[in-house]
């Protein structure tokens, strides 16, 4: 075993390619220490991940990964030991219930918007792409690049699915405040996720982790596949300033984002471990 740890990863619960326990096999196969399984609005993938990881040996963590909106940004939040017993936090039951159903209602107008681009599609063949109940728009590209519309799964976006393009539909959302508080109040820790993503300026990032870390936010995702050295050391920075933890992921998806392995992200990659032990520190 080595010390390689991930805590932000996706699995066929949401949109991600691989199984929980297909993720398990990679991670042990790679002698992984600890993993975190994140999926988006979900926690449908965590009790077989974590039977497997028993199995396996490897330290698992129940997590989730919320998708929020402050003014024109998306905010991801992930929350890491998610309660088993999740059932006796309603308020973080109905709020996942809400993010699947305004998924749905967002899923239904691209399909509009893309049969009013005269592309056949249905949801019914967006579905049978996913694995679970989430879907999002990682299935979008895929359905267009199995249809020989777009080349790759990145051109579907730029051409479709991204950000104010051809079929671009944007999602209801909470408010990361409102995320970050519906997380602590289950007892997870609470991890701003890939900062460095999120296209504002220093100084706005700034003030909105001063507005979270009070709300219960532990911790910031410093360590990410798309996150340069310079963000590393800058969110590094941040998150002393603010007395805040780190984390690390690298939102790991499988085939859904080519490019992106477990652990080690586009490849330098490399999520100490004593960040784990920090966060279990903090929370014994
Ligand atoms: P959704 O949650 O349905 O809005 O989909 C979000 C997911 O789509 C993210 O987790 C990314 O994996 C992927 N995604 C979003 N924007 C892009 C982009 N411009 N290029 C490639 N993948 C993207
Ligand atoms: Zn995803
Ligand atoms: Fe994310
Ligand atoms: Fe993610």
């Amino acid at each position: 075993m080595n010390n390689l740890i991930d805590l932000h990863v996706h699995s066929t619960a949401s949109d991600g390619s691989f199984t929980p326990t297909e993720i398990i096999q990679k991670a042990s196969l790679l002698g992984m220490r600890a993993i975190a399984i994140t999926d988006h609005d979900t926690v449908d993938g965590l009790e077989e991940g974590e039977i497997a990881a028993v199995q396996a040996s490897i330290e698992f963590i129940r997590g989730c990964e919320l998708s929020t909106r402050h003014g024109v940004y998306d905010v991801h939040i992930v929350g890491l030991w998610i309660p088993k017993d999740i059932d006796k936090y309603p308020e973080f039951v109905t709020s996942i219930q809400t993010f699947q159903a305004n998924r749905e209602k967002r899923n239904n107008s691209i399909i509009e918007k893309l049969q009013a681009l005269g592309i056949e599609i249905s949801i019914k063949e967006v579905e049978n792409l996913a694995g679970g109940r989430v879907i999002g728009r990682p299935h979008f590209a895929q359905f267009l690049k199995n249809k020989g519309i777009v080349a790759s799964e990145q051109e579907a976006f730029e051409e479709y699915l991204g950000r104010d393009k051809k079929a671009y539909v944007p999602r209801k959302a909470v408010t990361p405040h409102e995320a970050v508080q519906i997380l602590a109040k289950t007892g997870a820790t609470v991890v701003l996720a890939h900062p460095a993503l999120i296209p504002c300026s220093l100084e706005e990032l700034d003030e909105l982790i001063s507005e979270l870390s009070p709300l219960g936010l532990n911790a910031l995702e410093a360590y990410h596949s798309a996150h340069s050295f310079k963000d590393e050391r800058v969110l590094v920075g941040l998150a002393a300033k603010h007395e805040l933890l780190l984390s690390g992921g690298s939102d790991f998806h499988g085939k859904s984002k080519p490019g992106v392995a477990l652990a080690k992200g586009k490849g330098s990659l490399r999520i100490p471990y004593f960040v784990l032990e920090k966060m279990k520190a903090k929370r014994a």
